[in-house]
């Protein structure tokens, strides 16, 4: 009799913290369907959890294997760095197919792992259905966005027709045009250019990102299913409106708490965060009192002018709430962060300022009152299971859109 062959799923999020961390869940929960899991980082991002997770973690499981291919950019000057995302999806689209291809036919070659039975792609990396199109497998995309964020990109081309965009003048982008409203996307009634994503923000006719959300959201098309981490509940209408524009699009979010009801213990102690998390910030939490403390934190991508770190301190001391504000060593543009000494005497005893935080834990903990957040779609819907009320400061791409929903 011979034996069962497992399934052998290959996962490769986009190389950026907030699509890393929920495929390595989604990984965790199709690994616990007892799929072997090949997980695909950039070279740069594995060298950064390596840092940051230790190569003992990530080497525990024999069927939860990690794996690298190029992103196609020079190295940064050091593993703290948060790459551009504008030259990652140039890069990635342009460069990673074949490294792509060349380790799916290693996978296959090897008799250590079973053979590679379907890809589950970041909808960021959808070259990959190149790939599963010669393989003859199942490729399926994952939207690591909101449901009302990838709606809003897929209509960046009727926007296009439209003539919405591209902006005809620099000066739209502050006379007021972008308060129009888009009165041509069905589920979204009242939604102005200022709420889509950001992107559209140009006069180039050519411009990069626009073509590349118009490629990816348009190829998507030809996946074999489309994945989401959002829930019906929440994005209804949306999710709605898409399954009319795709065939088989699945809601399964939010992920963070299926992952918090596995039950591998060992894969439990498998994390994905780029930076080392900072925990003494929970003991520190524990001392104040309940629904007490702003928690502050803008993601792994903002990056923010001196002059609004200045502001934001200011806003941080009038409100003469206790908070506990992350600053990414990258978070302000230009030389390191510098805090005004007035600002750091004034709230001294009442705010504790971390690099890098274990932010869900943060959200879940009783002292936590409110979240100042740049809307990424992760924290939104962390912030939203833990029943904590967001003031948003969206920066980029759809958390603009997530905003304007929330
Ligand atoms: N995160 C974290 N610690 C931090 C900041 C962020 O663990 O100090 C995690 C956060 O929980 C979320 C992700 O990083 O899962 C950020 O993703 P999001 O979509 O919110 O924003 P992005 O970083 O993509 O802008």
């Amino acid at each position: 009799m011979g034996s069962i062959v497992k399934p052998h799923a290959v996962c490769i999020p986009f190389p950026a913290q907030g699509h890393i961390n929920p495929m390595l869940k989604l990984a965790k929960i199709i690994h616990s369907k007892s799929f072997d899991i090949t997980f695909v980082n950039t070279e740069f991002n594995h060298q950064r959890l390596l840092k940051s997770q230790g190569s003992a973690t990530l080497s525990r499981h024999p069927s939860f294997k990690f794996e690298t291919i190029p992103d196609g950019l020079p190295p940064p000057e050091n593993l703290d760095v948060t790459q551009d995302i504008p030259s990652l999806c140039k890069s990635t689209s342009e460069t990673s197919l074949e490294p792509f291809k060349k380790l799916l036919f290693k996978l296959n070659d090897t008799t250590t792992t079973p053979p590679v039975s379907c890809i589950v792609s970041d909808c960021s990396m959808s070259f990959t259905i190149d790939a599963t199109d010669e393989l003859g497998i199942p490729d399926v995309l994952f939207w690591t966005t909101s449901a009302c964020g990838f709606l809003a990109y897929v209509h960046y081309n009727t926007l296009r027709e439209r003539g919405f965009i591209p902006l005809k003048d620099p000066a739209d982008l502050t006379n007021g045009y972008l308060n129009t409203v888009v009165d041509c996307i069905p589920s979204m009634k009242g939604i102005r250019l200022k709420d889509m994503p950001t992107f559209l923000r140009t006069t180039d006719p050519d411009d990069i990102m626009v073509n590349y959300v118009i490629r990816e959201t348009t190829r998507a098309k030809r996946a074999s299913a489309i994945i989401l981490n959002t829930f019906e509940d929440l994005e209804h209408d949306v999710l709605k409106e898409l399954s009319s524009i795709y065939s088989r699009v699945y809601s399964n979010g939010p992920l963070h708490t299926l992952e918090n009801n596995l039950k591998n213990k060992d894969l439990e102690l498998l994390g994905s965060s780029l930076w080392k998390e900072e925990a003494e910030c929970l003991e520190w939490l524990d001392s104040k009192e309940y629904n007490s403390v702003v928690y502050v934190n803008f993601g792994s991508i903002v990056v923010m002018t001196p002059q609004q770190l200045v502001e934001f301190s200011w806003g941080l001391a009038n409100s003469n709430r206790t908070f506990l504000w992350v600053i990414r060593p990258d978070l302000v543009s230009g030389d390191s962060p510098m805090l005004p000494p007035e600002f750091l005497d004034a709230t001294s005893g009442r705010g504790l300022l971390t690099n890098w935080c274990p932010q869900e834990k943060v959200l879940n903990h009783p002292s936590i009152g409110g979240f100042l957040t740049h809307s990424g779609w992760n924290s939104t819907l962390e912030s939203i299971s833990s029943g904590v009320p967001m003031i948003c400061w969206p920066f980029f791409a759809e958390q603009q859109t997530n905003c304007w929903y929330s």
